[in-house]
């Protein structure tokens, strides 16, 4: 397949080591173009002609060629993810159309984006029994399921749009890092209403735990995002940092969880069934924790898990399984303490729980617009002019 009928630009491809595409030099050295040697070609697995996209359109395939590790631009390489690349130039509709076609990107699309439909198919339920109107018990929640709904919808769009340029690999990563800093928010709000230990409530702690909460989630969100910019010149903090932004406000949110659990090692049990759920969201947490910043299992065996089973398939999928028990276990407590709650605790109030939540959203969209305006206002977008050298645009 002629590549240049498949992507309408491409610079660079069978360049000699050293000869940049035109449009690598916005990001220095991390979208320098290095070619592999002459004849190692991209992988392009047999199960990548799926019939209904011939048939779609009109009979002439038109599927991305895939590359492997050294053909893509630095910015773009995954730790020990040897093939399957999408064109690091892809359109919107190929990336759209990528997420039907076998690639290193395409399992994670779909870990996120099924499991969105089974977060909004249970919202829907709790819409028809619960009084979200009006009852200002069931807001906390309400706050939760949207979040919940919102995160991996998000990551999904951001694995499926992440190959349109480099700009835009990342300003989907910071959309989907602040995505899952507003979910530790929503975990907070349920957390501070339902599953706040009972000699906890109206302490300290409980009056200031959503406000607290909502300085975690700037802090993730600024952090995470600022990672982005070390991830060349230093991958390992990069990853430290991005690591500790998630670890901080998770550790935070599941002190009166783990709280729970010392009280009911020690004897002193209350709600079991809540317990047992909250439990298996911890485990499944800590796996997702283990698998994001360990890489298992491709990095024992590089180019073996590139199409299925790497480590962030994986992440996506604990992640999902951990939600779904944090979610059964919010919802046991809150059905089982409702009226212990309503003795002792605060009621929600619309600030405290929606107000919290927009303007969570207000601030996190404001974050990502600054560490998003330099990459769009970055003047070396795009194939830069033949005089430009590589010299006159810097790395980020
Ligand atoms: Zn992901």
């Amino acid at each position: 397949m002629p590549e240049g009928r498949v992507f309408p630009v491409w610079r660079g491809i069978g360049a000699g080591p050293g000869v940049g595409g035109g449009w690598s030099q916005g990001w220095g050295r991390g979208l320098r173009w290095e070619p592999d040697s002459p004849g190692q070609g991209a992988r392009v697995p047999v199960f990548d002609y799926p019939v209904w996209l011939v048939l779609c359109r009109g009979g002439r395939a038109r599927l991305q060629e895939l590359f492997n590790i050294h053909q893509i631009p630095t910015v773009f390489r995954e730790d020990s993810i040897i093939s399957g690349y999408r064109h690091p130039r892809s359109s919107a509709l190929d990336c759209v159309l990528s997420s039907f076609q076998m690639n290193n990107e395409t399992i994670n699309i779909w870990t996120h984006f099924l499991p969105t439909w089974y977060f909004l198919w249970r919202f829907c339920v709790l819409c028809s029994t619960l009084n979200f109107l009006t009852d200002s018990y069931t807001w906390p929640l309400l706050v939760y399921m949207v979040l919940i709904c919102i995160y991996p919808f998000t990551s999904s769009c951001a694995h499926t749009f992440s190959t349109m340029s480099p700009e835009s690999r990342h300003i989907c990563y910071f959309f989907d890092y602040g995505a899952l800093s507003l979910y530790s928010l929503g975990c907070a709000i349920s957390y501070g209403y339902y599953v706040m230990p009972d000699c906890w409530v109206n302490s300290f702690l409980h009056q200031h735990f959503v406000p607290i909460a909502i300085g975690n989630t700037l802090f993730c969100t600024s952090l995470s995002c600022y990672s982005r910019f070390l991830e060349l010149q230093f991958p390992q903090r990069s990853k430290a940092l991005r690591t500790g932004a998630f670890v901080v406000p998770f550790l935070f949110d599941t002190v009166p969880l783990f709280y729970r659990i010392l009280l009911c090692c020690g004897g002193s049990c209350s709600s079991s069934g809540a317990l047992s759920s909250h439990c298996y969201h911890l485990l499944f947490a800590f796996l997702t924790c283990f698998l994001f910043t360990a890489h298992l299992p491709e990095r024992l065996a590089p180019g073996r898990f590139d199409f299925i089973g790497h480590s962030h398939q994986l992440f996506h999928v604990c992640a999902v399984v951990g939600t779904h028990f944090q979610m059964e276990g919010v919802l046991a407590d809150m059905a089982q303490r409702k009226a212990w709650l309503a003795d002792h605790g605060a009621t929600p109030s619309f600030l405290g729980t929606i107000g919290v939540l927009v303007v969570g959203l207000v601030l996190n969209l404001g974050i990502i617009g600054l560490f998003s305006a330099p990459l769009l206002w970055n003047p070396c977008r795009g194939a830069p002019p033949p005089h430009t050298s590589k010299h006159d645009c810097k790395a980020h």
